[in-house]
């Protein structure tokens, strides 16, 4: 006697949960909107490779806002509940609240955005009013002379400050402010930044330096654990540890005993967090990639330009995630880091 189909076998492919080859569900999109960015991070997009000379993506090849939106609109319907905006530096495309606009149409999606702050001042108040519901600004130090020796282009820590001011009161918020640390280079900020960041109420998270594309030099020794980065702050600010909010929560919390707020660490490097990831990213000109650290991405742009359906690019994105099975950073070595990686601004960070 053969055994009775279980109820998923007879349900319509799209209402059967997505999971990859590990188990991993797709919750969350990264859209990196444009592979630019005013910055010249040391650790992202060091200026002896990102030069004037660099060939950056040329607009035809930029997925348009129209593209972008009928992505996520496939994804949502593939079980994504969040989709972040990135790049590069996303304020610099222009009009990116229209991006926002149709993106916060498409009921059910959490939408948010992640930016170096410089251009905050000018646009928050119309990101907020396309719908975008919050931000999360990066900065690496409060002292001019470390930020501008990290961000390479001179850019001032008040303007920073400023658009972060700005999107508070334009209430793009809880806003969360994003320092990488790197030793030797900003580590005694991380003291400095935790005060005044506990002050203003906003969250504060430490990410590891990683290993990202294959640009910025790497090295395991110039790592600040997430553990170090806990213990310094403990020691002058007792913290305790907080339960994440969601399975799968990239940074690990901790609240300050006192009750005076909390912070972030987002250890990738230390203590890999790959068996939860339920992220999938698509590049500037519309590749899917399943890893921040993938060397290859799919291309969905064909399919949109060349005339599939919905149903088709469902089933083109529901066959690469099924196969899925990216787990980098519990893998990485010596060998791994020097591997020919994407990098970060074209991948979305
Ligand atoms: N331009 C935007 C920004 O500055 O937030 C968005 C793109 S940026 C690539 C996204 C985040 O990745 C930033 O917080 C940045 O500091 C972080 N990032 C870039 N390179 C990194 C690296 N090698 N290790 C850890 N974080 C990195």
């Amino acid at each position: 006697m053969s055994a009775a189909p279980t109820p998923l076998a007879n349900a319509p492919q799209r209402l059967v949960a997505l999971r990859d080859a590990r188990g991993r569900p797709l919750r969350d999109l990264r859209i990196s909107v444009t592979d630019r960015c005013n910055f010249r991070c040391v650790y992202c997009m060091p200026k002896e490779v990102f030069g004037k000379d660099y060939a950056f993506l040329e607009r035809k090849e930029l997925l348009s806002f129209e593209e972008i939106a009928r992505i996520a609109r496939i994804f949502r319907d593939l079980g994504i509940e969040k989709v972040r905006l990135t790049g590069g530096e996303p304020l610099v495309r222009r009009n990116l609240e229209h991006l926002i606009a149709m993106l916060s149409s498409i009921p059910g999606l959490d939408l948010t955005l992640t930016t170096n702050g410089s251009n905050l001042t000018k646009k928050a108040a119309a990101l907020k009013a396309a719908g975008l519901k919050r931000v999360s600004v990066s900065l690496d130090a409060l002292d001019d002379t470390t930020f501008m020796s990290m961000n390479d282009v001179d850019f001032p820590v008040a303007k920073v400050l400023e658009g972060i001011d700005s999107a508070a009161a334009a209430g793009l918020q809880p806003i969360k402010v994003n320092m990488v640390v790197k030793r030797g280079a900003n580590e005694h900020s991380i003291l400095p930044m935790a005060r005044f960041f506990r002050e203003r109420g906003h969250i504060l998270r430490f990410i590891e330096f990683m290993d990202v594309g294959a640009t910025n030099g790497w090295r395991m020794d110039d790592v600040v654990s997430a553990r170090e980065i806990v213990e310094t702050i403990d020691r002058e600010m007792p913290l305790e540890p907080v339960d994440p909010n969601y399975t799968g929560e990239v940074a690990e919390r901790w609240r300050y005993r006192d009750g005076s707020g909390e912070i972030g660490v987002i250890a990738s490097v230390t203590q890999a967090f790959c068996k939860d990831c339920t992220r999938a990213r698509i590049s500037t000109d519309g590749k899917l990639y399943t890893c921040l650290f993938a060397t290859e991405g799919h291309d969905l742009r064909s399919l949109l330009r060349g005339g599939a359906s919905d149903e088709e690019i469902e089933a083109a994105i529901r066959d690469v995630w099924c196969r899925r099975t990216d787990h980098y950073s519990e893998i990485r070595t010596s060998q791994t880091t020097v591997l020919k990686k994407i990098e970060m601004s074209y991948i979305g960070g």
